[in-house]
């Protein structure tokens, strides 16, 4: 059943699908969050009184830049690229970058909505943005991304400072592009102003722990989720979605707290290895040689790949979306609960439709939406900060500690609040209502700005 809004926030709604056409992903970002908002209506009449809903739903401001460039044979392409500074109440604007065909201004603003609220978690102060570019790096040579990058930020550090606005990487960015963007930064502005990107090389003003964060961090969220159940993660079948750098660090970390990670995937299908996945392999494979996932199956024989397969037919206790939007539906949703699964956490952004969140939330499982479950990556990026304006450099062991009581305290936040509003054990409530009242006083506090 499709959960309906009250009579105050349906016709906030209806304005932000009016004033947004055709941006689909901003829409279902917004209806998730706007759902939750209700009983924060009754208890705060103040956010009604200063429109603090209709007012977060706009963003601050949004760029949209060409990027013209040229590949290795001299051919000129033209890409579009986005930034979107959707909410400075807490902080700069902080946000990754996305480099992938399928960017958009919906995605963008659904990427930057998201993020406002996500790191309003982390309890740090950082504001809410992203950003993008419909440009694939796939199968591109490293000068060809140089220049790129190199013609994105020619337009687009005008808009950027350390105090303004920090980007980071996404799906498609990781240190390699970040090393080009922060290139052109510096050259443009004859200016080494560290924090004005986070995800950086170690050796040039990044943070230890930055990579391994937001897969860290969703394992750690859902071992809190079980131990408000009194279970824990030893010994427990896990599935994970992906095989990019937040899959990857999330088994690594699944692993070593003793379960058992039996499927991972690319977008071209998925491996099953029921002795559990050789992590070493996996790394060789999609980090070093920049292969595809079936080549695990070529090399270990007792693993079976599934072209166009999913993981979520695969029977498992823990399951972790670590790939992208949308990628695990009602279908799936139904497949995961009837197979036993009772633990779901989002290491991408917005990775369960509607009805998959639904009928997660019918089964009492428990499920850790993305703004909450992937807050270490985003979270560790405003530690870097820290050590970037203090000119200094924290050990592994230290950010990482660091990395997991944040997490444990964006979990304990979710949970009381949900305790609070009435919904006990339903952490999209929880995250909702927890993110949007920090964002929302410190609006009001703010002024109308
Ligand atoms: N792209 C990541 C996210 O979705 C990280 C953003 C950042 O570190 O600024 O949260």
């Amino acid at each position: 059943m499709v959960r309906t809004l009250d009579d105050t926030l349906e016709p906030i709604f209806q304005d932000v699908l009016h004033r947004n056409p055709g941006e689909a992903e901003f829409h279902q970002a917004v209806r998730e969050v706007l759902e939750s908002l209700g009983p924060v209506l009754v208890k705060h009449p103040e956010f009604a009184e200063h429109k603090i809903i209709q007012r977060i739903c706009e963003p601050e401001r949004q760029i949209i830049f060409r990027v013209p460039w040229q590949d290795d044979k001299g051919e000129t392409h033209i890409n579009r690229a986005f930034r979107v500074q959707f909410n400075s109440a807490l902080g700069p604007y902080k946000g990754g970058m996305r480099f992938h065909p399928s960017v958009y201004l919906g995605i963008v603003k659904f990427l930057g909505f998201e993020q406002v609220f996500k790191n309003a978690l982390t309890g740090l102060p950082i504001g809410g943005g992203k950003g993008g570019s419909d440009f694939n790096p796939k199968g591109r040579s490293d000068a060809e991304v140089m220049r790129f990058c190199q013609s994105l930020m020619t337009e687009m550090y005008r808009h950027l400072g350390e105090y303004t606005d920090v980007p980071a990487g996404d799906i498609g960015v990781g240190q390699r592009e970040v090393g080009y963007l922060f290139g052109q930064y510096k050259r443009m502005t004859n200016r080494y102003e560290s924090g004005v990107f986070t995800g950086k090389g170690l050796d040039w003003g990044g943070s230890r722990a930055r990579k391994e964060a937001t897969g860290f961090g969703a394992v750690y969220f859902v071992r809190e989720m079980l131990r408000a159940r009194n279970m824990d993660l030893e010994g427990k079948t896990c599935v994970v979605s992906g095989a990019g750098d937040v899959a990857i660090h999330a088994i690594e970390k699944l692993q070593a707290l003793g379960a058992r990670v039996i499927a991972c995937s690319d977008s071209g299908g998925m491996i099953v290895d029921e002795h559990g996945l050789e992590l070493d392999r996996i790394r060789r494979i999609k980090e070093v040689e920049r292969r595809r996932i079936h080549v695990y199956a070529e090399e270990q024989s007792r693993a079976r790949y599934i072209k166009g397969g999913t993981v979520w037919t695969v029977p498992c206790e823990v399951a972790l979306p670590c790939a992208t939007q949308n990628e695990l539906n009602g279908e799936d949703a139904r497949r995961l609960v009837e197979n036993g699964c009772i633990a779901v956490a989002e290491g991408a952004n917005m990775p369960t439709t509607p009805e998959g969140i639904r009928l997660f939330r019918d089964a009492g499982i428990a499920y850790g939406p993305g703004k909450a479950a992937n807050a270490g990556g985003v979270a560790t990026s405003a530690l870097e900060m820290q050590q970037n304006a203090s000119r200094d450099s924290w050990t592994f062991q230290y950010t990482e500690q660091r990395l997991e009581e944040i997490i444990c305290n964006i979990h304990r936040n979710c949970h009381d609040t949900a305790v609070e509003f009435g919904a006990p054990g339903d952490y999209v409530t929880g995250a909702n209502i927890a993110g949007f009242l920090k964002v929302g006083h410190a609006m009001v506090a703010l002024g109308l700005i």
